[in-house]
């Protein structure tokens, strides 16, 4: 049992940012309820609901959870049945029909495909899984390998037909991989679910991919969370108050893997096909956990200046960086302060 709690603890603080507790007394007829950790998406989820009574509180919470699982069905590249799959098994050969959720998904991933200057590519899933598979190899692919696999990397070889609600391949090859965006969109959807459950307040966390809503927790002023430190997960380096906003933290310090004395993260830079490396963590805040996730892998590519510009240049979206350094420091987009609590 000790094992399982600790290995939970670990895995949740693998998503770099996490609730922090500030209790107070909750007002009369309001109740908390933590749904604590379930296992999904390769990481840890967890929902917590403020509800009028416990009762509904604990339905809304497995009816999130029930949406999280669905979409991890239709989403997941690990998963041979999925139809996120079955896309990348046949796309090449003909359109396949696609449901509204990829479609949204496929849709948003193209919008910041653009906005980024190609800097976030669902399509680089061949090079993702080189690295995935020297990992497992304990050996780097070789420059040979990196160039056949970046051949089939680009959204502009991504056909989505919006009306007839199909996506083809125009190159052989092509494998599209949601793991920048896909936790995101999943946590947008749970949190849709609280909603429509009538909740007061509710806040849904897919291995760092957080969002909140409403009433906060126990009764405190805000939705408190931490940022912790990218070199020891205890230590806590800002608390962010947040009202109905989602925050996403990318960062290559945890998973990566060294290979011939050099680390690699497992965000892909599509130009290079080596892992974005400038950046130790990335938080980006924004209305939607979706835009913040592909956001979040999007400024780990960029870097912190063209990563910075871009976020600057975005309605209600703000950055806080901190670069590779001896020294602890923070860059952070012009109105990042205002969500980041005073001590
Ligand atoms: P995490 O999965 O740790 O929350 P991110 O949200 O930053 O981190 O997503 C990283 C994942 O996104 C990678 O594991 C890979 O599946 C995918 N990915 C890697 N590079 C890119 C990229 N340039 N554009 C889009 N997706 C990427
Ligand atoms: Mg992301």
């Amino acid at each position: 049992m000790r094992q399982t709690i600790q290995k939970v603890i670990l895995l949740v603080l693998a998503g770099s940012i996490c609730l922090v507790g500030c209790r107070r007394l909750p007002p009369k007829g309001q109740f908390t309820i933590d749904g604590g950790y379930r296992q999904v998406m390769g990481t840890f989820a967890r929902v917590v609901a403020v509800a009028d009574t416990e009762p509904q509180g604990r339905s809304a919470i497995d009816a999130a959870f029930e949406k999280i699982d669905a979409i991890e069905q239709c989403m997941s590249d690990y998963d041979p049945n999925s139809l996120l799959s079955k896309v990348n098994q046949q796309a090449f050969r003909q359109p396949v029909a696609i449901n509204d959720e990829l479609m949204t998904v496929l849709c948003a991933s193209m919008e910041c495909y653009c906005l980024s200057g190609g800097a976030f590519d669902i399509t680089v899933g061949p090079v993702v899984q080189l690295w995935r598979q020297a990992k497992k190899n304990d050996a780097a692919p070789t420059p040979k390998q990196l160039e056949q696999a970046r051949q089939a990397v680009g959204c502009q070889n991504l056909f989505i037909d919006t009306e007839g609600q199909t996506v083809q391949f125009a190159k052989e090859g092509m494998f599209l991989d949601l793991g920048g965006i896909g936790k995101g969109y999943a946590v947008d959807r749970a949190v849709e679910i609280l909603r429509t459950a009538g909740l007061k307040g509710g806040m849904v966390d897919i291995g760092g991919n957080l969002r909140c809503f409403g009433t906060p927790a126990n009764g405190a002023e805000h939705w408190l969370i931490g940022l912790q430190d990218p070199a020891n997960d205890e230590n806590i380096l800002l608390k962010l108050k947040m009202d109905d906003r989602a925050v996403a933290t990318s960062g290559d310090y945890r998973r990566f893997v060294v290979l011939d004395g050099q680390k690699h993260s497992h965000i892909i830079n599509p130009a290079t096909a080596d892992s974005a490396q400038s950046l130790s963590s990335v938080t980006i805040i924004a209305p939607t956990a979706m835009a913040a996730d592909a956001l979040s892998t999007t400024v780990t590519v960029l870097g912190d200046q063209k990563g910075l510009g871009l976020i600057e240049s975005i309605t209600d979206v703000e950055a806080i960086l901190i670069p590779h350094s001896e020294k602890l420091s923070f860059e952070k987009t012009s109105a990042a302060d205002r969500y980041i609590m005073a001590e």
